[in-house]
């Protein structure tokens, strides 16, 4: 019999209990005495090159997928899906090879399936890139769902588990380790629990380490996944695994009710990436195994928001600022009366400290804005407002004029910076902009440009000129060429975002403009904005602040 998961279970003796935001087992109370399976340690796997890189937008290169290794293999996570060898994608036998070379600490796993129906596994092409993958371990999908064998496969229960069986056996014999991951699993176990449990019975007596039960579909409830999970458990006296998506928003509530059920090891990837809604975000995943459940990953949370960042940064993906845990926006406190709490107690509003992941904590300063957030943002820009409170009335009416003229400063900190750097008297004057034209040529190819600068730094006048593939980027250009004479650090200071938004749109081309900039240096980025109804008025605004920012915070070292 299945036992019912909520049947005498005090929920608020689990969730609601912290200490210094790291719970331990102990605090988990009446909850711990009913699952005493949580103590363990759990492995994570990680498949953000396999399944991550079936998300749609996503298109990882050779090259990609060994940078975004290492940094895995850094972080520690026990296990790395790299890719599914097969002969009609060499590339992705190279990524193997390159792997191997690296020697990373992560088992590095190549993923496949099981033996095609009317083959043997000798005859079988993709069993045999497995087999010469060189990879340290092998993960092999077989069907666990008996209406998918029987109306996809076209084939029988009893042929299905000797392609397990027989597969499994055959990497075996070459040496290699194997995990199984039962496809559909919780799917097929509804249907037809004998069939189900038969599948993973099979591949555990064919030799497999490890049984993963996939919620493929994402279709499965937490309790249902605990369920289940607790009764396989009972029956494979083998480690079990799970393998999430997120098609109704519950892969991560998934893998952790797995893990009550006894799983050892949860599958994910980097940010939530894979097939359609994707996979269990292992961010969430195991930031939440460690701070809800007390379970001991061996992982160091605090690279979580880096290698965040990066995975976005490779896959050339927009970030989610308001994702849990690392999202820019996640410890960001905008209304007055949360920003006043935050500085006196974090926990007020803060579920867990920021730097636990790598994160920072940030208090927004808008025109809804009250002064303690104007108090406390001061600080955050390392300047101390508190026993002027004229200068603070000042910079909020400042910030109040600059929102009526259509700036948003929410999202642009470094001009929100300058504006109090400049209240406080700060002279910020590293050079001058005397003036700039860009130029651009279309012709039936395409178009092309070129602008010229001149501005004066330190009373010596330079004149540069630049092309680029527009008339902000041209302008940038040859505006840091200029500034570069002088101030040589600006070479490290990269453009990595430029946004557009209309703040009046129905005027049509006559409209205001805001431009965003975003700006990196040494793995620090900053923000900035310019307002115009000339676009290129309000993209040299926001990219004068930007350098002016860079400079600002080198001279000052704050
Ligand atoms: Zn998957």
């Amino acid at each position: 019999m299945i036992t019912k998961f909520f049947s005498n279970m005090q929920l608020s003796s689990w969730t609601a209990k912290s200490e210094e935001n790291r719970i331990t087992r102990k605090h988990l109370g009446s909850f711990a005495k009913e699952c005493d399976k949580i103590g363990h340690m759990v492995r994570v796997y990680d498949t953000t090159l396999r399944d991550g890189n079936q998300a749609v937008g996503v298109n990882f290169s050779v090259e990609d997928k060994v940078k975004i290794a290492r940094r895995l293999a850094d972080f520690g996570v026990d296990y790395i899906e790299a890719g599914w060898p097969n002969p009609t994608n060499s590339s992705e036998l190279e990524v193997f090879t390159r792997l191997r070379k690296e020697r990373l600490q992560s088992k590095i796993v190549a993923f496949g399936m099981t033996r095609k129906t009317d083959l043997s596994c000798q005859k079988d092409e993709n069993l045999n890139a497995l087999r010469t993958s060189d990879s340290d371990c092998i993960a092999i999908v077989g069907k666990a769902w008996l209406f998918h064998v029987e109306r996809v496969l076209e084939t029988t229960a009893d042929q299905n588990l000797r392609m397990i069986s027989d597969s499994i056996a055959y990497l075996k014999d070459y040496g290699y380790d194997v995990i199984f991951d039962a496809e559909h699993f919780f799917d097929g176990f509804k249907d037809n629990r004998e069939f189900a449990m038969r599948t993973v019975s099979t591949a555990a007596q064919a030799g497999a380490q490890e049984m993963v039960l996939c919620d493929t579909r994402g279709r499965s409830m937490p309790n249902e996944v605990y369920e289940i999970t607790a009764f396989v458990e009972k029956k494979i006296d083998k480690p079990l695994g799970i393998h999430a998506h997120n098609d109704r928003g519950l892969a991560t509530a998934n893998s952790l009710f797995a893990v009550m059920g006894g799983v050892e090891q949860v599958q994910g990837t980097i940010n939530g990436i894979g097939e359609r809604c994707g996979n269990a975000d292992l961010v969430e995943v195991i930031s939440n195994l460690e701070l809800n459940l007390g379970v001991e990953t061996g992982l160091d949370l605090s690279k979580l928001t880096r290698l965040s960042d990066y995975v976005y940064e490779i896959g050339n993906l927009t970030r989610n600022y308001y994702q849990p845990f690392v999202g820019k926006h996640a410890f960001a406190h905008k209304a007055g009366i949360h920003g006043h709490a935050v500085s006196k107690f974090p926990e007020t509003y803060e579920h867990a400290d920021p730097s636990l992941f790598g994160n920072t904590r940030s208090i927004v300063v808008s025109s809804q804005t009250g002064l303690a957030n104007i108090m406390s943002k001061a600080k955050e820009f390392g300047l101390h407002l508190e026993r002027y409170p004229a200068k603070a009335a000042e910079i909020m009416l400042r910030i109040k004029e600059l929102e009526a003229a259509g700036y948003y400063l929410e999202n642009a900190d470094a001009t929100l910076n300058l504006v109090y750097a400049r209240s406080f008297g700060e002279r910020l004057e590293y050079f001058d902009l005397i003036g700039w034209r860009a130029q651009v040529s279309g012709d039936p190819d395409g178009a092309t440009c070129d602008s010229t600068v001149k501005v004066k730094v330190d009373g010596e006048p330079f004149i540069v000129a630049a092309e680029g593939n527009g008339p902000v980027n041209a302008f940038d250009i040859a505006l840091k060429k200029a500034l570069e004479n002088q101030y040589p650090e600006l070479a490290m200071v990269k453009l990595v975002g430029y946004r557009v938004r209309e703040v009046d749109a129905e005027k049509g081309t006559a409209a205001t403009v805001r431009v965003f900039i975003e700006f990196e240096a040494d793995g620090r980025r900053w923000s900035t904005v310019g307002v115009s109804t000339n676009i290129l008025k309000a993209s040299e605004e926001a990219l004068l602040d930007g350098y002016v920012y860079f400079l600002y915070k080198k001279s000052s070292r704050r």
